[in-house]
């Protein structure tokens, strides 16, 4: 198999599973026990928390354990907008993000709230003019996510961030494909709230954080138990916060060999698939793109058909995201970068990851060149 789904879920690094599985068998103790034998539980999520604050330059007391992006995305906006109602009842994000943020706003609106979604140019970059016209005088929030999971555009965060500061209103950005792939500057972004998910980083499926800054009033997701500094209730995920914590490490330790190799191969792909196929082009910015991110648009095909022939061949990419790989919609992102319908369904996915190589990237290309000729005949 020839795994190019990179932004949809990454394998979990052998040390992350090596430091988990402990906590399955011998360590099984529940972190708010007061035995011994719970406090070891206790203090693997406190160090956890410290090697995850570390990644960031954060206190670990800024770190707050979830069950992934969702729920961090989830958490973030819903209680954040509930915590300051009283200033205000109106936030700003954009028309490309993940439907984690997406369907939440949906349920805000539903409760009163006001949103406003930013367009994006061609590029998926919202344009910071348009963010300052937005602004209102009862504007709580701007969300903003500092990576797309189509498309790969990276915003200007420390624009935005800038802009947020000048307002006095509070900065969220969903960092799920980010965090562990570029650096992140959360001081220099004056970024408020930040949502990560360890799947996408070579952790474990179902666990997450929220880095919430210090002072910040947002109230509880999920009530309950006082675990989380009486923020998240719910006894502790050990093995995944342990699993994720060592993936973090291990990511942002190699980030910049990694992305260094994977744009240099991205880069390659890129040429070779736009100057050896007809019709095909790349979607979204070269620039302003996370470093193992393409996304191409094959010119009258179907990508679905597509993503199932390359299936046969053993290559695993997607058209659009996976969480909506079932829609019959035209992706949002894609119809927000300025595609048509017909467009927006003749696009794949391919994301790399640490360990694709060369020689798969090539096969891949083989058969898309093979495929794509195959279809545009059918
Ligand atoms: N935000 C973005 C940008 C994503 O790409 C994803 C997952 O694909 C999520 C949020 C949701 O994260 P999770 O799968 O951990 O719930």
């Amino acid at each position: 198999m020839i795994y190019l789904d990179h932004a949809a879920t990454t394998p979990i690094a052998p040390e992350a599973r090596a430091a988990m599985e402990p906590y399955y068998n011998r360590r099984y103790g529940n972190a708010s026990t007061p035995y011994e034998f719970g406090k070891k539980s206790r203090e693997a999520v406190e160090t956890a928390r410290c090697t995850i604050a570390d990644t960031l330059q954060v206190q670990p007391s800024e770190i707050y354990f979830t069950s992934g992006g969702t729920e961090s995305d989830n958490w973030a906006l819903k209680a954040t907008m509930e915590a300051y109602s009283s200033y205000g009842r109106h936030m700003i994000t954009t028309k490309i993000e993940h439907h984690a943020i997406g369907n939440t706003c949906g349920y805000l609106r539903k409760k009163g709230f006001e949103v406003t979604e930013l367009p994006v140019d061609r590029d998926g970059r919202i344009s910071m003019e348009q963010l300052e016209r937005a602004i209102r005088p009862d504007t709580v929030l701007i969300s903003v996510m500092c990576a797309n999971n189509e498309i790969g555009t990276i915003q200007d965060m420390k624009a935005i961030g800038e802009i947020a500061k000048r307002h006095g209103v509070l900065f969220h950005t969903d960092a799920v494909q980010a965090y562990g792939q570029i650096p992140i500057d959360i001081e220099g972004w004056n970024v408020h709230m930040l949502s990560a998910s360890s799947h996408k980083f070579y952790g474990p499926k179902g666990c997450g954080f929220l880095y919430m800054k210090q002072g910040l009033r947002t109230e509880s997701l999920i009530h309950g138990g006082a675990q989380e500094s009486g923020r998240r209730a719910g006894t502790e995920n050990v093995p995944g916060i342990v699993g994720m914590a060592k993936a973090a490490e291990i990511s942002c330790a190699r980030m910049e060999e990694t992305a260094a190799r994977e744009q240099y191969l991205r880069d390659r792909m890129i040429h070779h698939i736009c100057t050896g196929i007809p019709g095909a082009y790349l979607v979204g910015s070269l620039t302003h793109r996370l470093p193992g991110n393409l996304n191409i648009c094959f010119q009258g095909i179907e990508a679905s058909n597509l993503v199932l022939l390359l299936d046969e061949e053993g290559i695993c990419v997607s058209a659009g995201s996976a969480c909506n790989s079932a829609s019959p919609e035209p992706s949002h992102v894609l119809k927000a970068v300025g595609l048509s319908d017909a467009q927006a369904f003749s696009c794949i996915r391919i994301t790399l990851g640490r360990e694709t190589t060369a020689a798969e990237l090539q096969y891949t290309l083989m058969a898309l060149k093979r495929l794509v000729k195959i279809l545009k005949k059918g």
